[in-house]
């Protein structure tokens, strides 16, 4: 059985207590990894080794930062299958998705930012001939970076590539569930001659090692992506200790379909939307507005096409969707079903597991694609992220009532919006408040665009300059040219 390790001051090394957690493939129930469970003491040799590694590795020159990086994505790059088998073993996604998203946009996430370190701008402002001021940006120093296990490898460089790159070091976390490609990226930091202490990974439980991150002092920037009430407890222990933090939380995002739509792009992409990765992606749309008068032709080709997608062992290629992450995450998903069917939903497909599996995922926490109608805007079903392959269908009358109820949850991750009419595509997304607006598409990702939620989706951006506005100071340095 494979045991991880910690990574710290470029050592692998085990938890201090000795103890491990147990890590479960989902698509067969068999434990197949020992996760170390580090506390607070782990955590605090990671900093020390951290604080170390930051003087030299922040005044190491853009350029080699860089090259070093570049160096970790082609590494990454190829051992692709590898970590691909990896992520889908830990995760339970299918091994074609790892295969074609996961991995390839870690690669591209150190690339992305190993290069745009070399194309960065200052700034400066003339003041009236009297002075020149001008932007210095230095590093942040020590970086704690805490991701969640949908997008395991994805989400862990999304942080940690802007963080060092900038000349940062990192205290990073993935989620205990799916832990195991964050400790493969340990040998592909070691082999690039990243510097010992540059980046540290600790694994563990966020209640135990990711609350020893947020609290330690010496942890002044905090990077979080996961769930509105994890992130709320995050808050309350990192605000009043004048920490810099970025929230990335959940969503209950709205597709909204309008009569006008293209349906052969609107249906399938709408049924991706919903169901991509189990549905277990924070973009997912699982609120589906539909305009009234083609609702019921739409919800009857809606459920035509899930009923097409095929749930069973990731590892087959021909399965479109594999297995949830996780017991809890099943027992959620599940009750979250039995919820709408009290809350008076129709389930019109899906709604158990699947009925027939193979041996070897007779034990694994499959969920079919379920497509409830029937409900209102307001019930906890279309108000709860569920995080699963679970959609609601509702009607709409006409665009001011689509607006209203796509705006109605604490939510505003990301929308996308199905429209030939250019003038309503404006309006609609200018009117709905999320972060990401997709007109006529979904999940196209450019990463140079501000990432992030408005309300309860989350505080601060992602993404390009964004990121790298995070991680780095400020200083105004002004300087008298003339008399003052
Ligand atoms: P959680 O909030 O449960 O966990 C996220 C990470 O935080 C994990 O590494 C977790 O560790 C850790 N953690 C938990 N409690 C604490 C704590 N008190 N202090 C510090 N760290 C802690 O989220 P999930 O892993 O369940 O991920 C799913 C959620 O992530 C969904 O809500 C989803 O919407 C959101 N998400 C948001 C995205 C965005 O960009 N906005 C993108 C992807 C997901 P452990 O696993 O050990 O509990």
């Amino acid at each position: 059985m494979r045991q991880l390790t910690n990574y710290i001051n470029g050592q692998r090394i085990a938890p201090q207590s000795g103890a491990y957690l147990d890590n479960v493939n989902p698509a067969t129930g068999d434990v197949f990894a020992q996760v170390p469970d580090s506390g607070a003491a782990d955590i605090e040799s990671a900093v020390t080794a951290a604080a170390q590694a930051f003087p030299d590795w922040s005044k190491t020159p853009a350029h080699e930062r860089s090259r070093i990086m570049l160096r970790m994505a082609d590494i990454l790059e190829s051992r692709l299958d590898e970590f691909a088998r990896a992520e889908t073993d830990d995760n339970g996604k299918p091994l074609s998705l790892a295969r074609t998203v996961d991995i390839p946009r870690a690669v591209k996430n150190l690339r992305f930012f190993a290069t745009a370190i070399l194309h960065t701008q200052s700034e400066s402002h003339v003041t009236d001939g009297q002075a020149l001021n001008y932007t210095l940006r230095s590093p942040r120093g020590i970086c704690g970076l805490i991701s969640p296990w949908n997008l395991p490898l994805y989400l862990f460089t999304w942080k940690i590539a802007p963080a060092i790159a900038t000349g940062n070091v990192a205290v990073a976390k993935p989620s205990e569930v799916t832990p195991v490609t964050a400790d493969m990226l340990a040998d592909v930091a070691i082999e690039a001659g990243l510097p010992p202490g540059v980046l540290n990974i600790v694994h563990g439980l966020g209640a135990k090692a990711g609350a020893a991150i947020v609290s330690h002092p010496k942890i002044t920037t905090i990077s979080f992506t996961g769930g509105t009430v994890t992130g709320r407890a995050i808050a309350a222990v990192a605000a009043p200790m004048f920490k810099k933090l970025s929230l990335e939380l959940g969503g209950k995002n709205p597709t909204i379909v309008f009569a006008d739509a293209d349906m052969k792009n609107a249906l399938p992409m709408s049924v991706r939307a919903a169901f991509a990765n189990q549905g277990q992606i924070c973009l997912c749309g699982s609120r589906l507005f539909v305009e009234r008068t083609i609702c019921e032709q739409f919800t009857k080709d809606f459920v035509d096409t899930t009923k097409q997608l095929r749930v069973g062992d990731p590892l087959n290629e021909s399965s479109n969707m594999g297995a949830l992450v996780s017991k809890p995450q099943f027992e959620k998903v599940a009750q979250y079903v039995e919820l709408a069917k009290e809350e008076g939903g129709q389930i019109l497909c899906g709604g158990s597991p699947p009925a027939q599996l193979n041996d070897r995922c007779k034990n694994g926490y499959f969920f079919q694609p379920t497509v409830i109608a029937g409900l209102n805007h307001t019930c906890r079903v279309n108000q709860e992220e569920i995080f699963g392959p679970v959609v609601s269908i509702i009607p709409f009358d006409d665009e001011n009532h689509a607006v209203e109820m796509a705006n109605a949850t604490p939510y505003g991750l990301s929308a996308s919006i199905w429209t030939e009419s250019l003038h309503r595509a404006h309006r609609v997304a200018d009117a709905v408040q999320c972060g990401t607006i997709w007109i006529n598409t979904w999940l196209l990702r450019d990463l140079r665009v501000p990432f992030g939620g408005m309300k309860q989706s989350g505080v601060g951006r992602e993404g390009g300059d964004e990121a790298i506005r995070f991680f780095t100071e400020p200083k105004n340095v002004c300087v008298a040219t003339g008399n003052n």
